[in-house]
């Protein structure tokens, strides 16, 4: 009744797993296994090492898992907004590319299309947004006409009395000139050299 324990121990030569009596832990004495002199320790419960390893196989599939949830979610985002980009409506006003908003400080300036009147007239179409928070008067917008082949026609010139702030200014402005075909806005004093102040 007044036996010690036993309890399992592994060999430090051979890693043979044995049990030895609980009060001898910390001992040298030769492994019954090899015959090999070992220290008597615990042997590693196989739980131990098992369960952590298992969790950490799963924290990483969670992580995994997650990642690309996240980038699916931005993918499908980005996908979204652009779709949204598309089908806004007003966008088919202007041609393909986007305003210009460093043409003229202060203005957001779209591209200027041509467009055939029912007169037979070429009109410049376009639009421009006073983005500054104050009123400008009389402003102004100067634009390359070419004809068909790109071959410059002359310069072109539009105002405005009075331009509230926010404002969006859509233009339709008819050109004397039938062989205008397309229109270039220009930043401006672009004929001034360039570099001076
Ligand atoms: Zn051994």
């Amino acid at each position: 009744m007044n036996r010690t324990k036993n309890v399992p121990g592994v060999c430090a030569q051979c890693g043979g797993h044995f049990d030895f009596a609980a009060e001898h832990i910390g001992l040298v004495a030769p492994c019954p296994l090899c015959g090999r002199e070992t220290e008597l320790q615990l042997a590693t419960p196989e739980i131990g090492t098992a369960i952590p390893r298992r969790m950490v196989v799963w924290t990483l599939v969670t992580v995994l898992v997650l990642v690309a949830g996240f980038a699916l979610c931005v993918l499908l985002l980005k996908r979204a907004e652009r779709l949204a980009d598309q089908n806004r409506p007003g966008r088919r006003a202007t041609v393909d590319a986007p305003a210009n908003s460093n043409l003229i400080p202060g203005y957001s300036v779209s591209p200027i299309r041509a467009e055939k009147g029912a007169d037979g007239a070429v009109y410049a179409v376009g639009e421009v947004v006073n983005t500054r928070n104050q009123a400008v008067e009389n402003f102004e917008l100067q634009f390359q006409i070419a004809d068909a082949d790109g071959k410059p026609l002359g310069v072109g010139t539009l105002s405005r009395k009075h331009f509230a702030p926010g404002e969006r200014w859509t233009f339709r402005e008819r050109i004397p000139n039938p062989r205008a075909a397309s229109f270039v806005a220009l930043p401006p004093n672009s004929a001034a050299p360039a570099g001076s102040p």
